[in-house]
């Protein structure tokens, strides 16, 4: 049987309706940009304590907003969905996936079966988002061909968790804006200060951070892997270039460490050497000491010289190289033994 395709084209058209939601879910979170703008001029507050209080609170509910859904696309769709790097409690995996759930980034079964094809097939024809294919693409572009029925994986069709939060997509994408604008409500801010920065801005922030990964982590940065693909780790020099790395890598929760994710995908920390700044492996270890997640892949830094050792061989290197780490395994159990 032939794979349902991908992406639109003349054979395979995007019904109109599903055009317009995709294009709904992509732009009309930027529209919050303009409102929060109009928002201020209509209702400025009348003393400077004020505006502090009104800049204040509503960069908590962006932040909140944001991060909240960029974690549940980090550690639920990402790191336990696609790539399963840690066991964890059902009500903690479904809790994650909820967040996720609520970025409005589409069908989480095909979220996870899209990922998991861009894995096997990084930066070549059968990409669906790789910068070789053009920058706007890979950052959006991709996304409005995308067909709502399209081919997907059946070790996520047949998890009922991912199933369960696929098929009530419209449901926690509803709550996402819900819950901050009754938060608004009872703090105060006001409801629909609290749609707009913790739903609409929210969601904005979480989406693009996440379009960034896929587009900008394949194009700029640091290769400390020598993988078969063009990935990077998103770390750009210099003082600005340092400080923009950063805020991505916070709002991401560490994805854009991509190189070294596509360098050992199953690994649960993305950020591998000194300096990395990666805040999803650090809950999770604070998660593993308390015993809600167990079983964690986790890649030291040595791990990772030997990983950053073999992929800068050649093919028949590496196999040299095995076959004499093979050897020495061998020599060794052979003293054990003798020395028993
Ligand atoms: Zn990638
Ligand atoms: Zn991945």
């Amino acid at each position: 049987m032939a794979h349902a395709p991908h992406s639109a084209s003349k054979e395979h058209p995007k019904p109109l309706l599903h055009q317009l939601i995709t294009d709904l879910i992509i732009f009309a979170p930027l529209l919050a940009i303009p409102a929060a703008i109009v928002d201020m001029a209509m209702h400025p507050p009348a003393t400077a304590a004020g505006w502090a209080m009104y800049l204040g609170t509503a960069l908590l509910f962006t932040l909140v907003g944001c991060k909240l859904r960029t974690l549940g696309i980090s550690l639920g769709f990402h790191r336990q969905g696609t790539h399963p790097s840690y066991q964890a409690k059902p009500w903690l995996r479904g809790f994650f996936f909820m967040l996720g759930a609520t970025t409005a980034q589409g069908k989480m079964v095909n979220w996870l079966s899209d990922h998991h094809h861009h894995h096997i097939h990084s930066d070549t024809d059968e990409d669906l988002h790789s910068p070789i294919h053009g920058f706007w693409h890979a950052y959006i572009g991709w996304l409005r061909g995308l067909l709502f029925n399209r081919h997907t994986y059946p070790q996520f069709e047949k998890d009922k968790q991912v199933m369960f939060f696929s098929n009530t997509f419209f449901v926690w994408l509803g709550l996402g804006l819900l819950v901050p604008a009754v938060v608004g409500h009872f703090t105060g801010f006001g409801w629909y200060r609290g749609f707009l920065y913790g739903g609409a801005l929210g969601i904005f922030f979480a989406n693009y951070v996440t379009y960034w990964v896929n587009a900008g982590c394949h194009q700029f940065g640091k290769r400390d892997f020598n993988t078969e693909d063009v990935s990077t780790n998103f770390w750009l020099d210099g003082f600005w270039g340092h400080k923009l790395s950063w805020i991505f890598a916070y709002l991401s929760w560490g994805e854009t460490n991509h190189n070294n994710h596509h360098a050992r995908a199953i690994s649960a920390n993305h950020g591998m050497f000194k300096g990395q700044f990666d805040p999803s492996a650090n809950l999770l270890r604070l998660l593993e000491r308390v015993g809600l997640v167990w079983n964690v892949q986790w890649t030291s830094e040595a791990h990772a010289r030997e990983l950053q050792k073999e992929l800068s061989m050649t093919k028949e290197e590496r196999k040299a190289y095995a076959l004499q780490k093979h050897r020495e395994k061998l020599e060794q159990q052979e003293q054990e033994l003798t020395s028993v």
